[in-house]
């Protein structure tokens, strides 16, 4: 069991200008934040981090969406950290997502669903490696 997690708030949650809040609430859960950018994916970083979901009906706009704005990316450490982030997170659509999660606060569609989550231990790992050095991941 790793002890970390990679999340990415996505655009439609930073243009709303709900980052703050959301980082507020990252660490209210007890996660660390051992690593924070904000940057802007183009079209062909958006693709490639959503590799894996290439043949899915979706891809295409969910690679447009992913580059339509800036992100903040983030490292989290907590016990168990992939799980109970996802818990903090809410279920992928926001309509499924339980009372209190980010998801059921602030995102609007199963598209725009505010917050990016690491599904496995494995993935976290190669997800913040995507975006972080060694010398940036505290
Ligand atoms: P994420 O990987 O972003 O944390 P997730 O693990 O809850 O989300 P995935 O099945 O991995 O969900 O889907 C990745 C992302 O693709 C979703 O967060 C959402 O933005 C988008 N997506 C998933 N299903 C759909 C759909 N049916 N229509 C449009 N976009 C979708
Ligand atoms: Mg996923």
């Amino acid at each position: 069991m790793s002890n970390r997690t990679f999340t990415m708030i996505k655009p439609d949650a930073t243009s709303k200008g709900h980052t703050g809040a959301i980082l507020q609430m990252i660490n209210a859960t007890g996660f660390r934040i051992v690593a924070l950018k904000m940057t802007h994916l183009s079209e062909q970083k958006a693709g490639e981090f959503y590799a894996v979901h290439a043949q899915r009906p979706f891809y295409g706009e969910l690679v447009n969406f992913m580059s339509s704005g800036p992100i903040t990316a983030a490292i989290l450490e907590k016990e168990n950290a992939v799980a109970e982030f996802r818990k903090l997170i809410g279920a992928t659509n926001p309509a499924d997502a339980a009372e209190g999660t980010i998801r059921k606060l602030y995102a609007s569609s199963i598209g725009e669903n505010a917050v990016h989550g690491s599904d496995s231990d494995e993935n976290a790992v190669i997800e913040g490696d995507f975006f972080f050095s060694k010398l940036e991941q505290f």
